[in-house]
């Protein structure tokens, strides 16, 4: 059974506090393991990784490699594939920085589409401005989704690269990645994935996609700020130059020369996020304790009734109607943005106003700006009915000027 009030208990941040946290697409709150992980490492250990020869630094290097095979079986990679970052934006970059400026050349085109986050998208835009490349955008359909075949007619002989969301920020749509990766490994078309708003959210398996990419953000996913993920296919990494030199990716230095060590460690220069990323695999193996598919089910079912609930209100226009997730983006006609959530604030309901990162989807949708709820696993429909409460005060609020 699936049992909010219990999970609930394990989140700290609704203690003593009535509040109805729809932002959890900005960021999640975060359990007590995970809290209690980062202040093990930060009492019990504080030393670094991979250089001390002394027993604590052992212990944090075995912690800090357990975590990472956590991760890496949480989505079906090897521990090789997993490269640590600072979140979902460095590991999009590093991808674009490292694969991009290596490969793609003048004349190829990358291919993209309007529902990116600026984290997918302005990467390669800048690859393709330094490289003389076309930067081509697959066409949504008028609900704004993401189909194989607007990919397949997108791809030319040119098209070197595909970057694409697997979840909407904006919209929610869960996007066909699995069919996508396969059409475009028939045209010999890389795919990197923006999975910042999958993973948190649904069972990901990335031998299943088959995606030669995919970067997410630990502070989505109920884990701390400042550590992220890349996967990257083995093969991959290694024809990939690193980006960042430095201390710990070396393995031998002369004056005019340089070797690196193998994948992962190439990419991850310096001291690394090791109070992080041991407790991001305390975050991973709560969120499969609870399990991926009834979180997924559970904001969705939140979600839909939401959206059920605000288009009863006279005005609300809701921009997702079939949302896949936990995401519902709208507005109150005439009401900015901006105004409606402070009044939202006061009756406790928390949720993100503006362009969410994603101007070309909120231009898509001929708006500057708009509101957005994101369910977690941890809202019930207490939180809906505060939500659609809020609304109809702001709308009789700013209704009477
Ligand atoms: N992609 C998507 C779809 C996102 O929602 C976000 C965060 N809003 C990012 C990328 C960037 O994540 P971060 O800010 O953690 O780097």
């Amino acid at each position: 059974m699936y049992d909010v009030k219990e999970i609930r208990k394990d989140f700290p941040q609704f203690n003593n506090r009535k509040i109805h946290y729809l932002d959890s697409a900005a960021t999640s709150f975060k359990p007590q393991c995970v809290i209690d992980s980062i202040n093990y490492y930060n009492t019990a250990l504080s030393v670094n990784v991979h250089r001390g020869v002394y027993e604590l630094s052992y212990k944090a290097t075995d912690l800090y490699e357990e975590a990472r095979k956590t991760i890496a079986d949480f989505i079906g990679a090897l521990t090789e594939e997993i490269v640590f970052t600072r979140g979902a934006s460095a590991s999009l970059n590093l991808v674009a920085q490292s694969f991009g400026m290596k490969y793609i050349n003048e004349g190829d085109e990358v291919l993209t589409t309007e529902l990116e986050h600026h984290s997918s998208h302005m990467p390669w835009l800048n690859v393709c401005q330094k490289k003389n490349a076309t930067l081509k955008f697959v066409e949504l359909t008028s609900e704004g989704r993401i189909t194989v075949d607007a990919v397949r007619k997108a791809i030319t002989p040119k098209t070197k690269v595909l970057a694409i969301t697997y979840v909407s920020n904006v919209m929610g749509y869960i996007t066909p990645i699995k069919e996508i990766v396969k059409l475009c490994h028939e045209k010999g078309i890389i795919v990197s994935v923006d999975a910042a708003q999958a993973v948190p959210h649904m069972a990901v398996d990335v031998k299943d996609l088959d995606c030669d990419f995919l970067s997410f953000s630990g502070h989505k996913m109920l884990g701390p700020t400042g550590v992220g993920v890349l996967y990257g296919k083995e093969e991959l990494l290694e024809k990939m130059p690193p980006v960042e030199f430095g201390g710990d990716m070396a393995d031998t230095v002369y004056k005019d020369s340089m070797t690196f060590k193998a994948v992962p460690y190439k990419f991850e220069t310096g001291t690394p996020m090791i109070a992080e990323v041991i407790a991001l695999a305390e975050a991973c193996k709560y969120l499969e304790k609870i399990g991926l598919d009834m979180i997924e089910a559970h904001e969705n079912r939140l979600a839909r009734l939401a959206i059920d609930e605000l288009l009863k209100i006279d005005g609300v226009e809701v921009y997702n109607k079939t949302t896949d997730t936990g995401v519902v983006t709208f507005n109150i006609k005439g009401v900015h943005p901006h105004d409606a959530a402070t009044v939202y604030d006061r009756e406790g309901v928390c949720i993100r106003a503006g362009h969410h990162c994603a101007q070309l989807i909120t231009r898509f949708l001929n708006q500057i700006s708009t509101t957005r709820a994101s369910f977690y696993l941890y809202n019930d429909e207490e939180d809906v009915y505060a939500l659609v409460d809020a609304v109809k005060k702001a709308k009789e609020f700013f209704g009477s000027f």
